[in-house]
C-alpha cells in the first residue's frame, strides 16, 4: 500500500525546502518516516547554507530589489515615483466601492470608525493623478510601490500584508489596452519573469480585469478607463492601469513553496528559515 507524507510532514518540509513534497510516495510508513528524516536534514543543510551565503554576502533583501528593478524600468519609461499615505479614509474606500456588502470590505483592517489600513493603492492613485492633471496639458504617469493589508484565510500566495505596485498612465497616447500590455511587459520583464500570460478576469471592484498570469496563479490585476468609478474621483481621460502583487512576483521567481518567504517576516529572510 503507496503511503504519502502526513500533512505535518509536508509542513514541516515546506518550511524549509521548496519541492512539491505532496506527490511522493512510499511503500511503507517506516520508508516514508525515513525518507522524511534524510529530507528534512538535506533541506536544513541547504538552508543554513543559504543564511551563510547572506552572511558572506551582504545584499539588499530580494522584495526590495526587484521593487527597484521595476520603478527604475517604470522611471525610464517616463514615470513619477509617488508616496501617499497608509492610512486611508472610509469616505475614499466608498469612492472605490468598498462597502459593507462588498467582499473586500470585510478584509480592510479598521483602525477606527473613520479610517482604515489601506487595501488597494487605487484610491491614492486617482486623488493624485486628478491633481497633476491641472498642471499638464500631457499625459500623467505615476506608479507606487507600498504596503497594503487585507484580512486573509490562510493560503500559499496570499499575505495580510503586502507590497502592491500601482501604475497608472491617465491620457495614454494610442489604445488604452495595448497600451496597457506594454507597461504590463515592461514590468514583468524588469522582474526577471518575462514568460506569463494574460487572462480576463471578473472583479467586484473593477467589474472587468486584465490579468497577468503565471502557471494559474494571478500576479497583477490591470484595467482601463474610462470606467464606472471615474466619476466619483473627477476623472474623465482614458487611462491604463495595473496592481502588481510584489511578494508574489518574488516567490514566484525564486520558486518558494510559500509567499510567507518572499514577504515580511521575523521567520524568513530571502527565502532562509531563520528561526
Ligand atoms: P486574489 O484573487 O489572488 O486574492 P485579488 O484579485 O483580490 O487577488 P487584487 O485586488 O487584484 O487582488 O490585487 C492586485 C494584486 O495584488 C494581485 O494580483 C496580487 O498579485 C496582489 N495581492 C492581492 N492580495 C494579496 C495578498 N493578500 N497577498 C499577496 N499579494 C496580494
Ligand atoms: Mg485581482
Amino acid at each position: 500500500m503507496a503511503v504519502k507524507y502526513t500533512d505535518a510532514q509536508v509542513q514541516r518540509l515546506r518550511e524549509y525546502g521548496n519541492v512539491s513534497y505532496e506527490a511522493k510516495l512510499f511503500e511503507s510508513i517506516a520508508d516514508r518516516d525515513a525518507a522524511f528524516s534524510k529530507e528534512m536534514s538535506e533541506a536544513a543543510s541547504a538552508n543554513e547554507a543559504g543564511i551563510q551565503q547572506m552572511i558572506g554576502h551582504p545584499a539588499r533583501h530580494g522584495l526590495t530589489q526587484i521593487m527597484s528593478d521595476i520603478s527604475n524600468a517604470l522611471v525610464a519609461d517616463g514615470f513619477i515615483e509617488v508616496r501617499t499615505p497608509i492610512i486611508i479614509s472610509r469616505d475614499a474606500l466608498a469612492r472605490m466601492t468598498i462597502t459593507e456588502e462588498k467582499p473586500l470590505f470585510k478584509q480592510v483592517f479598521w483602525l477606527d470608525e473613520k479610517r482604515a489600513l489601506r487595501p488597494m493603492l487605487a484610491t491614492n492613485l486617482y486623488t493624485v493623478m486628478r491633481s497633476l492633471r491641472d498642471h499638464t496639458k500631457g499625459p500623467v504617469k505615476i506608479f507606487e510601490v507600498g504596503s497594503c493589508f487585507r484580512k486573509e484565510s490562510h493560503s500559499g500566495m496570499h499575505l495580510e500584508e503586502f507590497t502592491m505596485l500601482n501604475l497608472v498612465d491617465m491620457g495614454p497616447a494610442g489604445d488604452p489596452t495595448e497600451t496597457l500590455k506594454r507597461y504590463i511587459d515592461i514590468v514583468m520583464k524588469a522582474a526577471h519573469l518575462p514568460d506569463y500570460n494574460l487572462v480576463h478576469e471578473e472583479s467586484d471592484v473593477y467589474k472587468e480585469t486584465i490579468d497577468v498570469d503565471i502557471n494559474g496563479q494571478e500576479v497583477c490585476s490591470a484595467a482601463v478607463g474610462p470606467h464606472y468609478l471615474d466619476a466619483a474621483h473627477d476623472v474623465h481621460e482614458p487611462w491604463s492601469g495595473a496592481g502588481f502583487g510584489i511578494e508574489r512576483l518574488l516567490t514566484i521567481k525564486e520558486k518558494y513553496s510559500t509567499v510567507k518567504k518572499g514577504g515580511a517576516s521575523l521567520s524568513y529572510l530571502n527565502g532562509c528559515k531563520i528561526n
